[in-house]
């Protein structure tokens, strides 16, 4: 089957020829009559099967030319950066066809924002909170939408978006066509389909958990974070086999320590993203990773999910993920649209049933490798690796003391005790005024009761 065997316009088979696109992935083929029909529709696919262009090619094929001021496409995704390369991969699809796009998120200026809003659009791609505030201010008008798209929904939900996605569906109108896709079938999906849709009709190319077969997937027993650095120095340092290398990591703090030790050896070629570098510094990170200008991307979970990055050559785990569905989220960010990919997963003796877990849902054993001889066994450890001791004694204790008293002594700007007027007044002495947060929500309402 080629695309021109789907009923698509000159324009979008035109576009698509510039893109190299010939034949459309099984979830394109088996979305693109489904969403056409008009019905509502659920879509399992794991990210890099192509499921973007499975919504948005019949999407593009039903939308008319209008010169109307309100958006008609709302396509909802849970993180900034999807935003961008959803639009992205939007305009690439739409070089023929007159359609206006917009893409909106938090954590930028919302005047910018409301000002593209109004100047009218046809397709706007959003994060909840934005696309919420900015039609609560009455900047974007949501009464002509007629599909939704709600992609990643897992990982929406995951994020705590299902009071949002629910407000937003209050200000939707009523006759819609919604549309969603998730990697993975969760209770919580399950639950939103229930209540919000009708009838949806289901497609779906791979059971939830079942592992992209063109992963080789490797595992490597390693004994703690410090010798795991010795390993990937040592695996990193082929620059031509690890040229375009994820390194996904569970914590923010495990990023920035990773980062910090391998930048000492791969200094320009690194780059690390999580939700507390600002998002300025994320786009550039990714950008310069897609571009190739940095090889090795350290990544935390949420930030990578969904994100596509072509030629991605190895996905190496640096933790064994407690979660086995991260492990299926990060693998799937190589071997994608049908190419060959090569991942890794570093696993502590901790983390072994983690491991064993991961296993069991795919159902298959990831082929353990021997440590290289020259990778040098660390015995320095991390404050978290480190073993806890617990004094059995406890002279502080009070005999009415909770129990788990805490392990460090606090700092004594952190102890409270009797810190009543005598904190307060110090407070007063150093700040001026009263800086208590009872003081501050007082203070705000004294201004707007002003108003
Ligand atoms: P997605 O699952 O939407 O994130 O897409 C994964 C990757 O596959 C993206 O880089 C797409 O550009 C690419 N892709 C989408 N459709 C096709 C196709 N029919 N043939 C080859 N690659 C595709």
């Amino acid at each position: 089957m080629t695309f021109k065997d789907l009923n698509l316009s000159t324009q979008l088979l035109n576009a698509l020829d510039d893109i190299g696109f010939e034949t459309p992935t099984p979830i394109q083929e088996q979305a693109f009559s489904v969403v056409m029909s008009g019905k509502d529709v659920v879509g399992i696919a794991q990210t890099g099967t192509g499921k973007t262009y499975a919504y948005m090619l019949p999407i593009l094929r039903m939308l008319k030319y209008s010169v109307q001021q309100n958006p008609r496409v709302l396509v909802l995704v849970p993180t900034r950066e999807l935003v961008v390369q959803v639009v992205d991969e939007i305009e690439k699809l739409s070089k023929y066809i007159n359609v206006r796009i917009a893409g909106v998120y938090g954590g930028t200026n919302i005047n910018t924002q409301k000002q593209i809003v109004s100047e009218g659009l046809d397709i706007i791609v959003a994060t909840p909170g934005r696309l919420y505030d900015l039609a609560v201010s009455r900047a974007l008008q949501l009464k002509s939408i007629q599909k939704v798209v709600i992609d990643e929904v897992d990982v929406m939900l995951d994020l705590g978006f299902r009071h949002q996605l629910m407000n937003i569906f209050d200000v939707l109108p009523q006759q819609r066509q919604n549309i969603m896709f998730s990697a993975t079938m969760t209770e919580d999906v399950d639950k939103l389909i229930t209540d919000f849709f009708r009838k949806p009709i289901k497609v779906s190319i791979a059971k939830s958990g079942t592992p992209l077969e063109n992963i080789k997937q490797h595992g490597y027993k390693v004994p703690n974070f410090y010798t795991k650095v010795n390993l990937l120095e040592h695996l990193l340092s082929d620059t031509e086999v690890f040229h375009k290398t994820i390194i996904f990591v569970g914590y923010k703090k495990i990023a920035d320590r990773l980062f910090e030790a391998l930048d000492q050896k791969f200094h320009d070629e690194v780059c690390v993203i999580h939700s507390n570098k600002t998002q300025n510094y994320r786009l550039r990170s990714i950008e310069q990773f897609r571009e190739g200008k940095n090889r090795i991307l350290i990544a935390t979970d949420v930030m990578a999910r969904g994100l596509d990055i072509e030629n991605v050559s190895q996905v190496i785990n640096l933790d064994t993920p407690e979660y086995p569905e991260n492990y299926m989220h990060r693998i799937g960010r190589t071997g994608r649209a049908e190419k060959k990919g090569v991942s890794f997963v570093l696993t502590t003796e901790k983390e072994e049933e983690y491991l064993e877990s991961i296993e069991t849902l795919m159902d298959m054993k990831i082929e353990q490798l021997d440590l290289p001889d020259s990778i040098e066994i660390s015995d320095q450890l991390t404050p978290e690796e480190q073993p806890k001791v617990k004094e059995i004694y406890n002279p502080h204790k009070r005999p009415n003391d909770e129990v788990g008293a805490a392990f460090h002594e606090k700092k004594d700007k952190n102890k409270k005790i009797n810190l009543g007027g005598k904190y307060k007044r110090e407070i007063k002495k150093k700040y001026k005024k009263p800086k208590t947060k009872g003081d501050k929500t007082f203070n705000l309402k004294h201004k707007k009761k002003k108003k």
